[in-house]
């Protein structure tokens, strides 16, 4: 895959270069192993559990050659990535049980979230779907211009209320204009300062109870979206937003220009919240559904 190909050529190069010339996973083999995860974002705390999990397979199988070390490492992130693809296997689906099936969307400014809604609302859009969005930043300009630029584009309503208008409100008047329209997917945007963690669960908390109103399970998905090149900032930004509000669903950004798709999996690991979506580029395909095998190999090539 052209755009994870800079994350594999990253990671897998790295374990190569720090087994080279061994035959056997011993302690130094394992430091370097170490270095390898936590330089690739992986997090102190999940490259501990890999590493340890690895040690114990080296005490009970006494003899680990370093070839095999590859494929115990696959099997070891494997288990700790969680994917969350439909159940049929479809790209881009949605349940039919839920209509209209509302997505809030929440993550600091710059992370990508108005590219990740514009890319979301065109996969909908090409699997049948009608989709609305909801303007509820309404903190910036720059948001609410950027959403429209992508209503257009992709050929999607936009509600919007002016500037400095409750947040609230505009979420209630997109969920509304939905059921009145029968639309099937609600995707709204929302602030994304990290000003004051109060402030944040306030805002969040106040969105969702006033679009029950409309919808009494609503949101049915809560997608954070984080950007897969800021390191150990997409862990902070995961822990203040999963802190402020049931965070039940992730986009990871910018994967295509890194070397730490690390984030992912400590992420996933951390905060036990199944990877949806991955941003690969700022084009309005480069958005994928997250699968685990692609993403592990990927790593390894
Ligand atoms: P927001 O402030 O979170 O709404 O961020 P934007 O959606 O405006 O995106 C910020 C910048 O990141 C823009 O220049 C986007 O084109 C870029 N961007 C978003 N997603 C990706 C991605 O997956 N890969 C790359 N390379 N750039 C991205």
């Amino acid at each position: 895959d052209e755009g994870l190909s800079k994350t594999k050529e990253n990671v897998f190069a790295k374990i190569t270069r720090a087994v080279a010339g061994k035959s056997k996973v011993d302690d130094e083999v394992l430091d370097e192993l170490e270095n390898v995860l936590v330089t690739s974002d992986v997090g102190v705390d999940t490259t501990l559990k890999i590493i340890k999990r690895i040690e114990e397979r080296v005490a009970r199988d006494k003899y680990v050659s370093t070839s095999e070390l590859t494929g115990i490492l696959r099997q070891e992130i494997a288990s700790l990535l969680i994917e969350n693809g439909s159940a049929d296997g479809e790209s881009f689906d949605i349940p039919a049980d839920q209509k209209p099936y509302v997505i809030m969307v929440v993550g600091v400014n710059g992370v990508g979230k108005t590219t990740t809604i514009g890319k979301l609302a065109n996969r909908f859009r090409q699997a049948g779907k009608s989709v609305v969005l909801g303007a509820a930043d309404t903190f910036r300009a720059a948001a609410v211009e950027q959403l429209e630029i992508w209503s257009e584009r992709v050929g999607v309503p936009i509600v919007k209320q002016q500037m400095g208008s409750d947040p609230a409100s505009v979420a209630y008047d997109t969920v509304s204009s939905a059921v009145a329209n029968g639309a099937d997917v609600v995707i709204i945007d929302t602030a994304g300062r990290l000003h004051n963690k109060i402030n944040l669960m306030n805002e969040l908390t106040k969105i969702k109870r006033v679009m029950q109103k409309v919808i009494p399970d609503a949101p049915h998905e809560v997608l954070l979206v984080l950007d897969g090149s800021t390191g150990q900032n997409a862990f902070e930004q995961a822990r203040q937003f999963t802190a402020a509000t049931e965070v039940n669903a992730l986009a990871v950004t910018k994967l295509d220009g890194t070397a730490k798709g690390g984030v992912v999996i400590g992420i996933s690991d951390q905060f036990k919240i199944p990877v949806k979506y991955i941003g690969l580029g700022e084009g309005i395909d480069d958005l994928q559904v997250f699968r685990k095998k692609e993403f592990v190999d990927s790593l390894f090539g």
